[in-house]
């Protein structure tokens, strides 16, 4: 999924002032939760999926993501907030790595 230019440009500052303020004038309310959900470290890597965690754990990749307003509002066309947050985060390298399957927490063992 393309990420508007600004955002690209802004990265070169790290996770910093020039950074939130370009999400936030490329993609509004959606550039500014991602912007926290990385300072926040909200990115997790698992060794299958990432996964962002917001209201709920939502799988995500760069063109993808398992929440509604991806799937309904924007009608998997342009980045949620989750998706511009993984571009962050992988860019800058701020995630934290779990030597796991996430799929396993999903499906439960019987
Ligand atoms: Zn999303």
């Amino acid at each position: 999924m393309r990420i508007d230019e600004k955002v690209v440009e802004a990265l070169k500052h790290g996770l910093s002032y020039e950074l939130y303020k370009a999400l936030l004038l490329s993609y509004g309310k959606r550039g500014e939760k991602a912007f926290f959900y990385v300072k926040d470290r909200r990115v997790k890597k698992y060794r299958d999926f990432f996964v962002v965690v917001g209201r709920e754990e939502y799988l995500v990749d760069d063109s993808f993501c398992t929440c509604k307003d991806f799937q309904i509002r924007l009608k998997g066309k342009k980045p949620c907030a989750h998706i511009l947050a993984l571009f962050v985060a992988k860019n800058l390298g701020i995630y934290d790595e779990f030597d796991a399957y996430y799929i396993d927490y999903l499906i439960p063992n019987d």
